[in-house]
């Protein structure tokens, strides 16, 4: 039950969001007073990647093996790949536990002037990944691999992967424990003569790859269980991506390939239960980033050279979004930033911050890189992706990139970002949803944790542990979700970008980035120039505790989505503004000179509603001297709310007479409803916003 905040309640119990709900009660609540750090919790881990998988292909009918898996153990619904959310980033995340910022995998594509000056390297080959282990002194990654830790306590890791060679390497790439299989690395080398006299060669690698997945499971099963009978066995199924890349999200070919990966997934399955294992060991199922489909026409090197930013091979090096200015110093790159910014199809941007406890990114409109743990002695000068909408493609697949391509992946897009995560196991609840959120960088100290090891300093993921059978209520399992943005005004537009994140016992997730353009001048008609349109701000927390109803809440929206909605059809420019405890933008909103803002009454609380109303007062008193209008809503009787407001604003009041006129409230609680969804609300505040406006109808 989510607290209503707008009561003001002396002695409001502190609130912990119920972020989640066990859809089916666990067998384990009772057991759950205690997550013992003790014993092993099964046999063995199985950490099964499949590249490219959405959570929404896993259905009965497509996957039914997945599915049932799923539907026997735990899924994981707010399950996050790392950003940039590439294959390579979240394979060494995976393999590490740690962020970019601790493993130093930037990107797909890397520029490291130190390995080499004149040229990206693709890190998907291992010879460019040797490249940069032997130009580093062997700090291919900057963080150790959960094969070495496993080592250290006197378990063996072993990884086979059917993915480029790039990204089977870094599963393992000292080789250590059982060491690795791929079809052009075996670590150690000699462990190729034993593999193949068990399984045979691995079949040529043609598309689709369903012959070399076919031979990673065989491996998996007759080397990494019979023969080395490894505590943790992690193998990389590179369908469906490649096929999703060629034909498209949920095209009929990726559907196919899909219910081939699934009988798969079904052999392997079937081979630990005819060695009687399968009861005793624990699997974590993944795909290293989602999937979206592509609109976009130009890529981020093509616009930089066409607007002549970029004119060498060297001056300005493009890595997949990282962008390195070698020529041109700080102004070629607050240039190409704003170029950036004023390009439709371009979404979030990053920059170094001046220092590791800000957010803003050096630039103008730019958040920082540590906002999106990608600060790192590797890191470019700026980092961009795409901007995204959750428009459905022809097969009915929602979340398109506006980038080059038919599918692809990489952006802070959540169809993205969200990705497929289902655990079973002796160790792990049974018939469980949740909506706690994960990432790829758990999977480590997870298995570690499901063989009663530590986890060591360093890594950046936690335990999921809510997800075991001895492990706390999922339920009780306090989720904190801000969002962070960063500003830029130029010439009567705006450019903003908001990050969101979520929080569980420190350890956090970025859950996506949207971009919000305010370019007067475009799409404007004789009728109705949008510049001359009423700017209309609305700003809400996107706070749970603040969100009035479920349906927003579970969509991790604010009620100023819902009001936006409710004005859509109205002649006015909308903004909308995530406000909180930190919000700080008054004067970038005072210089958007809005009309009218409509605000909630406790938007700039604190999450259990403490926190002095103070911060809406001096909000407002950035007004004193505009003729902007405000609305303040807020869940009780309006005549109650008026008391509060022209209490909390009567100094303010007499030093600016006329203030409080230009103020008008709106409490819920005279309509009959209490919240937005409700036309017993969302009509007469339509109706209010108009007659403050002087809208006609
Ligand atoms: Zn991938």
């Amino acid at each position: 039950m989510i607290a209503d905040d707008d009561e003001d309640v002396l002695g409001m119990t502190k609130h912990v969001r119920g972020a989640t709900r066990a859809l089916l009660v666990s067998l384990a609540t009772a057991a759950a007073l205690a997550c013992a750090d003790t014993g092993p919790r099964g046999d063995r881990v199985i950490i099964m990647i499949v590249d490219g998988l959405r959570p929404d292909y896993v259905t009965p009918e497509v996957m039914p093996r997945l599915s049932a898996l799923r539907d026997g153990g735990l899924s994981g619904e707010n399950h996050h790949s790392v950003f940039p959310t590439v294959t390579r980033v979240n394979s060494s995340s995976i393999a590490t536990g740690a962020y970019p910022r601790t493993h130093g995998m930037m990107g797909n594509s890397v520029y490291l002037d130190w390995v080499d000056a004149e040229r990206v390297l693709n890190t998907g080959e291992v010879a460019n990944l040797r490249l940069i282990n032997d130009s580093s002194g062997g700090r291919l990654l900057t963080a150790p691999s959960l094969a070495d830790v496993l080592e250290r306590n006197g378990k063996t890791l072993f990884a086979v992967s059917s993915g480029s060679s790039g990204s089977a390497m870094l599963m393992n790439r000292q080789g250590g424990g059982g060491g690795l299989a791929h079809p052009e690395v075996f670590l150690p080398p000699e462990s190729q003569d034993a593999i193949e006299a068990l399984v045979g060669p691995a079949p040529p690698d043609t598309a689709p790859r369903m012959s070399l997945v076919a031979w990673t499971i065989d491996v998996l099963l007759e080397h990494g269980i019979d023969a080395l009978d490894a505590d943790v066995l992690m193998i990389w199924i590179t369908e469906p991506d490649g096929t999703a890349h060629a034909t498209g999200v949920g095209s009929p070919e990726t559907l196919d390939i899909l219910r081939s990966v699934d009988a798969e997934i079904g052999r392997l399955l079937d081979g630990l239960a005819q060695r009687g294992i399968l009861e005793s060991t624990n699997i974590l199922v993944t795909a290293d980033h989602g999937f979206s489909t592509r609109t976009g026409t130009q890529s981020v090197a093509a616009l930089l050279r066409e607007r002549g930013l970029k004119r060498t091979e060297t001056d300005v090096v493009v890595a997949g979004g990282a962008i390195h200015v070698n020529e041109g110093g700080e102004d070629r790159v607050r240039e190409i930033v704003r170029v950036l910014q004023e390009t439709d199809w371009v979404g979030p941007i990053f920059t170094r911050g001046a220092d590791a406890s800000t957010t803003q990114g050096s630039i103008d409109g730019t958040l920082a890189f540590s906002t999106i743990a990608w600060d790192h002695d590797r890191s470019a000068d700026i980092l961009t992706t795409g901007n995204w909408s959750s428009a459905e493609n022809e097969f009915g697949f929602p979340g398109e990139v506006m980038e080059p391509g038919v599918a692809s992946h990489g952006t802070l897009s959540p169809y993205d970002v969200r990705t497929t995560f289902i655990a079973h196991g002796p160790a792990i609840k049974q018939g469980v949803r949740s909506t706690v959120p994960t990432g790829n960088i758990d999977l480590a100290p997870t298995a570690l944790a499901l063989l009663g090891l530590p986890v060591p300093d360093g890594m950046d993921g936690r335990v999921i542990d809510e997800a075991f059978v001895d492990g706390p209520d999922i339920d009780a399992v306090e989720v904190d979700t801000r969002e962070i943005t960063a500003t830029a005004t130029w010439s009567g537009r705006s450019y903003v970008v908001i990050l969101q994140k979520s929080f569980v016992a420190g350890t956090e997730y970025v859950d996506l980035a949207r971009v919000e353009r305010l370019q007067p001048g475009q799409a404007e008609t004789p009728e109705s120039p949008v510049s001359e349109l009423p700017v209309v701000i609305l700003m809400d927390s996107p706070h749970p505790a603040r969100v009035y109803d479920e349906e927003t809440r579970v969509a991790n929206g604010t009620n100023a989505d819902v009001l936006s909605d409710i004005l859509l059809d109205l002649p006015i420019r909308r903004l909308k503004e995530s406000i909180g405890p930190d919000w700080h933008r008054d004067e970038e909103i005072l210089q958007l000179h809005p009309d009218l803002i409509v605000i909630h009454y406790s938007g700039f609380r604190q999450g259990d509603g403490s926190g002095p109303r103070e911060r809406l007062k001096l909000l407002i008193s950035y007004f004193e001297e505009s003729d902007t209008r405000f609305l303040i809503y807020s869940r009780q009787e309006e005549a109650r709310l008026r008391r509060s407001v022209d209490e909390l604003l009567s100094d303010r009041e007499r030093d600016h007479p006329g203030l409080l006129a230009r103020i008008e409230v709106f409490g819920l609680d005279d309509y009959g409803h209490r919240d937005w969804r409700s036309p017993l609300t969302a009509n007469p505040l339509k109706l209010r916003v108009k007659e403050i406006l002087g809208l006609e109808g």
